[in-house]
C-alpha cells in the first residue's frame, strides 16, 4: 500500500517551527514584514493572497497588504516597488501572478531587489540556485525538497524525472534535485517517448498542468510520485496531474491533491520571509 506523503502534516511543522523563531527574532527587536501586492481581484488570486496573509498572521509576520486596481499602470507598481525596495523595515516583497495584461511581468520580477524577492524568481536568485550560493528558492520546488526529506526519501543516487520545465516549478526542481545528487532528466512536450522516460523514475515530479494525465503506464512498480498539478476535475473536485487511484497500488509513496505539495508552497513563502531578513543582516 502507498505511503501518503502530508504535506498538510510538515507545512504545519514548517509553520510551527517557523513561528518560534520570529518570536526570537521578535525578543531580540527585529521584526520580520512581507509586504504583498495584489493587482486587480481575480478570484483565485484573491484566495492565495487571502492565504498568505493568514499564514502571515499564524507565524508572526507583519503584512502588508497593497491592493491596486485591475487598471494600474506598469509605471505606477514599479513606483511602488522602488518605495519599498527602499525601505529597511520591510522583508519581503511579493507580487501576486498573473498581473493585468498591460503590465510586463518580467519587468516587475526584475524590479524586485533580490534580496527581498522571497518568490525567488529574480533572474539574480535564479542564477544562485544554479550555482549553490545563497539565495532565495522557489517555493513550491523548495517545499517538493522538504516533503522529499521530511518524509524520509533520499534523492541520491536516485533516477529523477520532472515533468514540466517552467520557470517556477519544473526548471528550479530539476536543480534542487540535483543539488541532492539526484540523477535528473527533465521532460516537456517535445519529450519523445514520454511514458518510456517517466517509467525510469525512481522519483517522478508531474508539473505539466493536465487533470490525470499520468497514470500507471507512466509510473514504474516502487517509484516515488510528486503531483504538483492543481485542477477540478469533472465532478468539481480537487485532483492532480497524476491519476492517484490509477497508479496508487504500484507506487511506493504519492503526494495527495488536495493536502501534498499545495500547502508546502506557502510554508516555504514564509520560510523565505525568515531567511531575508538573515541575508539582509548579511549584507549591512
Ligand atoms: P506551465 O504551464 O508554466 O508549464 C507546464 C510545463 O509542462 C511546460 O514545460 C510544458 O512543456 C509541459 N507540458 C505540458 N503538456 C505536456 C505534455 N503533454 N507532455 C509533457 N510536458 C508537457 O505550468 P507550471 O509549471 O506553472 O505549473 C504546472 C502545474 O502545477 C499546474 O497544474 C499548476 O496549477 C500547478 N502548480 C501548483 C502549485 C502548488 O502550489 N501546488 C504551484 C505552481 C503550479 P513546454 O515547455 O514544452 O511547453
Amino acid at each position: 500500500m502507498a505511503f501518503l506523503i502530508d504535506g498538510k502534516k510538515i507545512s504545519a511543522q514548517i509553520k510551527d517551527e517557523l513561528k518560534i523563531e520570529v518570536a526570537k527574532l521578535k525578543s531580540e527587536g527585529t521584526e520580520v514584514k512581507l509586504a504583498v501586492i495584489q493587482v486587480g481581484n481575480d478570484p483565485a488570486s484573491s484566495v492565495y493572497v487571502g492565504n498568505k496573509k493568514k499564514a502571515c498572521a499564524y507565524i508572526g509576520i507583519e503584512s502588508l497588504a497593497y491592493e491596486l486596481p485591475e487598471d494600474t499602470s506598469e509605471i505606477e507598481l514599479l513606483a511602488l516597488i522602488d518605495q519599498l525596495n527602499r525601505r529597511r523595515d520591510v522583508n519581503g516583497i511579493l507580487v501576486q501572478l498573473p498581473l493585468p495584461a498591460q503590465i510586463n511581468e518580467k519587468h516587475v520580477i526584475e524590479a524586485i531587489t533580490p534580496l527581498k524577492d522571497v518568490d525567488g524568481f529574480h533572474p539574480q536568485n535564479v542564477g544562485a540556485l544554479v550555482t549553490g550560493e545563497d539565495g532565495f528558492v522557489s517555493c513550491t520546488p523548495a517545499g517538493i525538497i522538504q516533503l522529499l526529506k521530511r518524509s524520509g526519501i533520499d534523492v541520491d543516487g536516485k533516477e529523477c524525472v520532472v515533468v514540466g520545465r517552467s520557470n517556477i516549478v519544473g526548471k528550479p526542481m530539476a536543480i534542487l534535485l540535483l543539488r541532492e545528487n539526484g540523477t535528473v532528466t527533465v521532460c516537456h512536450s517535445h519529450t519523445k517517448d514520454l511514458k518510456e522516460v517517466c517509467k525510469r523514475a525512481d522519483i517522478l515530479v508531474a508539473a505539466i498542468g493536465k487533470p490525470k494525465f499520468f497514470n500507471r503506464e507512466y509510473v514504474r512498480e516502487g517509484a516515488v510520485v510528486i503531483d504538483v498539478g492543481i485542477h477540478r476535475d469533472e465532478n468539481n473536485k480537487l485532483c492532480g496531474d497524476v491519476d492517484r487511484e490509477d497508479v496508487m497500488d504500484i507506487v511506493s509513496a504519492i503526494t495527495p491533491v488536495p493536502g501534498g505539495v499545495g500547502p508546502m508552497t506557502i510554508a516555504m513563502l514564509m520560510y523565505n520571509c525568515v531567511e531575508a531578513v538573515r541575508l539582509q543582516k548579511a549584507e549591512r
